[in-house]
């Protein structure tokens, strides 16, 4: 080890190598330096738009490597960023310069199946979740790719397949482990520093680094009847209606999502289709099997689809049914709306917009949201927006550099012309880095609330690479 140039909260120093190498000998996992062991692992995240270098990367293996980093950060005053699962879009897991505290390595899970309660760590994917619960046909609501990481899903909100039918994420949290900036241990739950619990149920990471997480489970599985139907885009003006009455009168059990893309070279798809512009419609209902064929088969008698392939499903397999769509390492940018509603104007702005994608891998995305998350007050927890129906996502994905311009500028496009039917509020997981200036948006009547927990739980803004919530 060498002395180390780092950057600081408003500058940069140069740490000794008997300094560092004091930090390093605390920890069980790993001080990576660039070019050692694990640190392009840990600096390699989902958007491979975010190319940064952090000076160190702590890569942690439990609570006490997280409390020894935070120490260090506030003894040296350095720049942290913190990751989970590294599929943030915005990047905001990895920092330039300054140190990167990983979680990745901690992702252990324990089901209490008695209990029907889980003690996740933090560096757990959906994917670690979902089979450790399944092996009791127990789960709680996560997203809908399985490499993505628990932590972020959870801290900004986190919905998927079975909200309708659950609750959020964060509807299904009982408690966390959390170090504070000062490099305090505390548990936070209903009784135990509410405020601190409230906040961190749709604040995100601004309020420190949470080590682990215990969610309330539910019966489900092991198999769900779920899948695809999939027309011709052509037909989008008159199913999307449809799919609107259908959504607006589903049971909690059924969830409905709509995607427009070029037809990916899947094996149930005839070869005729790949790379043609198709609307999907995928459904999953977290229920019984037969209740589930009667509620999807107004769904699944619209038009005369492509192919339909709506059967019982294992669903581990189904959380991971688009993970081939999603893999890391390509170019991304979204732009996102709720929407209380999914008006005509919305719709013609979204097919308009699907006639032009930029790219293969481009997608408008429209999440079907409802049901048991609405019955939670919308002050009840961080996250404010409970009546949003639908969110939809333009997300632009794409391999080459010289495809930016256009691809970015196709995403913005979609979301001003949708911009006038959309609710105004957004989900903070899915702004990219550029879109700071709408995390009031993001937070509504909430917001004052958390810049005053900020406030008093990290007043030097620590905590700053995220969607971040300026200390009171
Ligand atoms: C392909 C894809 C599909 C997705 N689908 C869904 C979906 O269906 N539903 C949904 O709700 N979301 C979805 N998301 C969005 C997802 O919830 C966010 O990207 C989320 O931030 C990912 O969490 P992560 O831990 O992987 O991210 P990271 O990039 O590691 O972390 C994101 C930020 O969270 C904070 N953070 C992470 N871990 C901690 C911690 N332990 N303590 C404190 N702060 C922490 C940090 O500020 C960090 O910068 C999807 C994302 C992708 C890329």
């Amino acid at each position: 080890m060498n002395d180390l140039t780092i950057r600081t909260l408003d500058a940069s120093k140069t740490i000794s190598e008997e300094t560092l190498a004091a930090f390093a000998g605390k920890l069980r996992g790993e001080a990576a330096l660039p070019g050692e062991d694990g640190y392009e692992a840990a600096r390699t995240i989902w958007n491979a738009m975010i190319d940064r270098r952090p000076a160190l990367a702590a890569r942690c293996r439990g609570t006490a490597d997280v409390i020894h980093a935070l120490k260090f950060a506030r003894e040296e005053k350095l720049l942290v960023s913190v990751r989970g699962g590294g599929h943030n879009i915005a990047g905001s897991a990895v920092c330039d310069g300054g140190l990167l505290i990983d979680l990745s390595p901690m992702r252990s899970v324990r089901v209490d199946p008695s209990a029907r309660i889980a003690r996740v760590e933090a560096g757990a994917t959906l994917a670690d979740f979902d089979r450790e619960a399944q092996a009791f046909a127990l789960a709680t609501p996560l997203g809908i790719n399985s490499t993505t990481g628990v932590a972020g899903l959870t801290l900004g909100g986190g919905f998927g397949w079975t909200t309708r039918k659950f609750g959020l994420t964060i509807d299904n949290l009982v408690s966390a482990d959390l170090v504070t900036a000062e490099g305090e241990f505390m548990r936070v739950s209903e009784t135990e520093r509410p405020d601190l619990f409230w906040a961190l149920r749709g604040g995100g990471g601004n309020f420190g680094v949470v080590t682990s997480f215990e969610f309330r489970l539910h019966p489900l599985g092991p198999e769900v009847l779920s899948g695809l139907v999939v027309h011709p885009l052509d037909q989008a003006e008159a199913l999307l209606p449809e799919f609107r009455r259908i959504a607006n009168e589903a049971p909690d059990e059924l969830s409905v999502w709509s995607v427009m893309r070029k037809a990916p070279p899947l094996p149930f798809l005839p070869a005729e289709w790949h790379g043609k512009e198709v609307l999907i419609f995928a459904a999953c209902y977290a229920g019984a099997m037969a209740e589930g064929e009667k509620a999807t088969r107004a769904l699944r008698s619209l038009g005369r689809p492509i192919v339909d392939v709506v059967s019982p499903h294992s669903f581990v397999r189904w959380q991971a049914a688009f993970d081939s769509l999603l893999t890391p390492g390509a170019r991304n940018y979204w732009k996102s709306h709720d929407f209380d509603d999914l008006p005509d104007g919305a719709i013609a702005a979204m097919v308009r917009a699907a006639r032009a994608l930029p790219s293969p891998e481009c997608e408008v995305f429209i999440a079907h949201l409802g049901g048991a998350m609405t019955r939670v007050a919308p002050d009840a927890t961080a996250w404010p927006n409970r009546r949003a129906h639908f969110v939809m996502n333009a997300h632009a994905r794409w391999r080459e550099q010289a495809q930016d311009a256009p691809c970015i500028g196709w995403a913005r496009g979609l979301s001003e012309s949708a911009a006038p039917f959309a609710s105004g509020s957004v989900y903070v997981n899915f702004m990219p880095e550029d879109e700071h200036d709408r995390v009031g948006r993001a937070y509504g009547a909430n917001y004052r609330r958390l810049a005053e927990i900020k406030r008093r739980y990290d007043p030097q803004n620590q905590f700053r690479m995220n969607q971040n919530i300026s200390p009171a």
